[in-house]
């Protein structure tokens, strides 16, 4: 009888696919979403708009590709394309998808349209229940990015940035089995990042290195540079950006990682004897300085880039891990070192050498950042 009463509401007073659209727009509202006004169009962020529908979203690594999967629909959307597949079913959407601010956005306008014309079930009246993703903070953003950014900047000076692309010069770091350098990958990605980041006022980029050059005339020397800097320009954030290689398995060797330091040492003294050319080496436990505040933020960096890296790269999430890499022991403030994916894994290699698949890494690098800085 219920189901009766409510079906008779639907069809003789409500709408009711009319009153789904008008509910998005209000559901935008309340969740204090961020949309982006581009050449006339208004747009908002898939993951967000994922999230006000209850969908599950997933990422391809290559060339932008979104699966949105609302209740038992599917959509499929590729960013720079104005062809979307609903249900398997080909469509228009006009301006197509794209990434704005390194966040995957798609025109409101058309997305409603698309939405309109899926049957729907009825829209909870309770409370809904939070997914997984947001039981565990990963996708949540409230308030929104823009006026977080803009709020926490308010009373305190710029954020300053440091980007530390790993290696460089006569150290290439690791080297695929199709001859891609790491250091030429970490710099790529870095200066897409730096271009990205330097559009917002309220931050401060400095890179390591903006070319291919090793910072010293011995590996501690080079290291050394590059922690010296971010501690004399006393930087809010320090991220090295490094890509994996293994010794073993290594066409199988697969995902990303993201590594926090397990102690901080403005004390530089006693490592002359560690072998600081092997990168597995400069995981040496050294003194124990414990800087509770500043590892713990330096955890919560790595574990926000980590839940970024998962929305966008279908690859393992092979999680946050401790280790006192020079740089990040070494350097004062919050750090992180990522390693992006095993150059040493043909498909990964291959992966890294598209421009476009780079440009993606950055961009889910800079929303990480940001989340980092507003959730702070
Ligand atoms: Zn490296």
């Amino acid at each position: 009888m219920k189901r009766l009463s409510f079906l008779l509401i639907t069809i003789f007073f409500i709408p009711f696919l009319l009153a789904a659209e008008v509910d998005l727009d209000e559901k935008i509202r309340e969740n204090d979403i961020s949309t982006y006004i581009k050449e006339g169009t208004r747009f908002i962020p898939l993951d967000d708009l994922a999230r006000l529908l209850e969908a599950r979203l997933s990422f391809g690594i290559s060339e932008g590709r979104a699966l949105l999967f609302y209740q038992n629909h599917t959509i499929s959307l590729i960013a720079g394309c104005s062809d979307i597949l609903v249900n398997g079913e080909i469509g228009k959407i006009e301006p197509p998808p794209q990434f704005i601010e390194g966040m995957f956005v798609v025109p409101l306008s058309c997305i409603k349209e698309v939405l309109s014309k899926l049957e729907v079930t009825t829209p909870k009246e309770e409370e809904s229940v939070p997914s997984i993703e947001e039981a565990v903070g990963l996708s949540l953003r409230s308030p929104s990015i823009e006026t977080a950014i803009v709020s926490s900047t308010a009373s305190t000076s710029k954020k300053i940035i440091i980007l530390d692309p790993g290696h460089g010069g006569r150290d290439p770091g690791a080297i695929g089995e199709y001859g891609l350098r790491e250091k030429d990958v970490n710099l790529d990605i870095a200066l897409r990042l730096n271009n990205l980041l330097k559009k917002r006022k309220e931050l401060t980029v400095l890179m390591t290195r903006k070319d291919d050059r090793h910072l010293g005339s011995t590996s501690r020397e080079d290291l050394d540079r590059r922690v010296k800097l971010a501690n004399q320009k006393k930087a809010d954030l320090f991220l090295s950006i490094h890509t994996n290689s293994a010794r073993y398995n290594r066409w199988s060797a697969d995902g990303f990682e993201t590594y926090c330091p397990r102690s901080k040492s403005a004390n530089y003294g006693s490592i002359d004897d560690i072998d600081i050319t092997n990168e597995s080496d400069l995981g040496v436990i050294i003194g124990d300085l414990n800087e509770g505040n500043v590892l713990e933020k330096s955890r919560r960096l790595a574990s926000v880039i980590q839940g970024e890296l998962s929305k966008r790269l279908l690859i393992p999430n092979r999680g946050v891990k401790e280790k006192n890499y020079f740089v990040l022991k070494y350097t004062e403030m919050p750090s992180a070192l990522v390693e992006i994916g095993f150059i040493c894994n043909r498909n990964m290699e291959a992966n890294l050498r598209d421009p476009h698949v780079r440009q993606v890494i950055a961009e889910t690098l800079y929303k990480a950042i940001i989340r980092y800085f507003q959730e702070g």
